[in-house]
């Protein structure tokens, strides 16, 4: 196996050893992208000189010897929409194409600390508003798995690189799958952390109230050592919460004796395909063979959850993107304009995709007064009982096992001309973003050969019982993807 395919578990473990040095990681890392590229098309940007000089920068700190934090040399790669200080950070919209932040998202700041190396910026949905990464100004991405299908959205190209070895590990962000969805798609193991575990600051917006970061890898022992280095508290995010976080690692240690798994009976209902039903069935049965209690729980408002989603987000979209307007952020096309009002019409209408052009226009709307009753204080109402749902349920049992997605990764082209199909493939991911909870999908087998992912749901701040289970699932199942 190259040094490009392995985990950083396993490639920390050797750096330490000094039997392998964070350039050689660095250099198959870079020589994958270049070999992959030209056909996954996975980063906007490559550092791929930076990269070069944080590895030299690790193997030095290495060689002095001392105190080395776990993600040392490891190079990782960042969706489009994280701030990078000095480096173009574009959310794959025209809009922000020349946008240079002066700063770091503090989940940036904390990789660095760990002397992690950054290879690049990842492409996504453009705001991180879709399913399959083929709303992006940057052009589409492939799944490694199968190029004639998508790595799905939003954070597909943060899957799409890990798959196909073009990075070690990748940080996504979630507002209604982002991160699952694409891990699902792509084979390999994502994460969605409890709202507030991790910063938000630096995370360019797209619904505040439902978007958080998180680490897409090759292994839940790579999930947990990302998830020690960007959770914790921050002042600069109002959100983030104040607890003290456990070594996440430790979890990995314990098996699945006697742990309570719910499956909720709206999940499993028509409009699943059944090959999909099929394999996360049989890694149920695994997981109960393996010493799991299986109990059947109702999570009853799940019908709604797509609706509540889609009003909730969009709501908060267009009262985020309004800041893009010639002035305070994004492009102005020329310098003579009429009005102000010429400006910003120009502007927006150049600098935004359709689907983002649709979801402002459709948060506007629920917004709009004389509608902000019917539709955004119902949606709120009806996310607080998806939110009681969950309570209730997590009274009977310690997480949740479902589908992540209810079909197999689809073909480019496929759902693009019809957004409301492109909606409903995110059932089974928005509610746990509606509910606050973290969630996790870790692969359970292909079916003709393209990946099925297997999600889990834990109670607020247990992202213990999540690495748990799939750590154990992973490694009695002897599933390394
Ligand atoms: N597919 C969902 C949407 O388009 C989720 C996106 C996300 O999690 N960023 O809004």
């Amino acid at each position: 196996m190259e040094l490009c395919e392995r985990s950083a578990y396993e490639l920390s473990r050797l750096l330490r050893k000094k039997e392998i040095s964070a350039r050689e990681i660095t250099e198959s890392v870079l020589s994958r992208i270049e070999e992959k590229e030209p056909l996954i098309h996975a980063y906007i940007t490559v550092t791929g000189d930076l990269a070069l000089e944080q590895a030299d920068r690790a193997d030095q700190l290495i060689a002095q010897g001392g105190n080395i934090p776990p993600l040392t040399g490891i190079p990782i790669a960042i969706k489009d929409l994280l701030c990078t200080r000095g480096i173009k950070t574009t959310c794959a919209s025209k809009i922000l194409a020349n946008y240079i932040p002066p700063y770091n998202a503090t989940v940036v700041d904390r990789l660095l600390q760990q002397n992690a190396v950054f290879v690049g910026k990842t492409n996504m949905d453009e705001f991180a508003m879709g399913s399959s990464t083929e709303n992006s100004a940057a052009g589409l991405t492939r799944n490694p798995v199968d190029p004639e299908r998508v790595p799905g959205g939003s954070s597909g190209g943060s899957a799409a690189v890990v798959a196909a070895g073009e990075a070690i590990a990748a940080i996504g962000s979630d507002t209604g799958g982002s991160i699952r969805q694409p891990a699902s798609f792509c084979g390999i193991v994502g994460m969605k952390p409890t709202y507030g575990r991790v910063s938000r600051y630096g995370l360019i917006a797209y619904a505040s109230s439902l978007d958080q970061v998180g680490p897409l890898c090759r292994s839940v022992e790579d999930c947990a050592l990302l998830l020690n280095a960007i959770s914790g508290h921050d002042r600069r995010d109002s959100t983030s919460v104040d607890l003290n976080c456990p070594d996440f690692l430790q979890s990995l240690d314990q098996d699945l004796d006697g742990v309570r798994i719910g499956l909720p009976q709206e999940y499993f209902v028509e409009g699943m395909e059944s090959a999909v039903r099929d394999k996360v069935m049989e890694a149920v049965s695994f997981l109960e063979q393996n010493g799991a209690e299986i109990r059947e729980v109702s999570l009853p408002h799940t019908p709604y959850a797509v609706g509540t989603y889609y009003l909730i987000a969009t709501a908060e979209a267009s009262s985020n993107l309004a800041r893009y307007d010639a002035v305070k952020y994004g492009i102005r096309p020329r310098d003579d304009f009429e009005d102000i009002i010429a400006m910003y019409q120009q502007a927006r209408s150049e600098g935004f995709g359709r689907e983002v052009q649709r979801r402002i226009m459709l948060g506007t709307y629920v917004l709009s007064a004389g509608y902000y009753d019917a539709y955004y204080v119902k949606a709120q109402k009806a996310r607080t009982l998806i939110r009681d749902d969950f309570r209730k349920a997590f009274e009977q049992v310690d997480c949740l096992v479902t589908p992540v997605s209810p079909c197999l990764p689809f073909k480019l082209g496929e759902k693009v001309a019809e957004p409301l199909q492109m909606y409903l493939v995110d059932i089974y991911t928005v509610s746990a973003n509606l509910a606050g909870v973290p969630a996790m999908s870790i692969n359970c087998g292909t079916v003709e050969n393209l990946p099925v992912g297997l999600q889990v749901i834990g109670k607020p701040f247990d992202e213990e019982m999540l690495l748990r289970v799939a750590h154990g699932y992973q490694r009695l199942s002897g599933g390394q993807r």
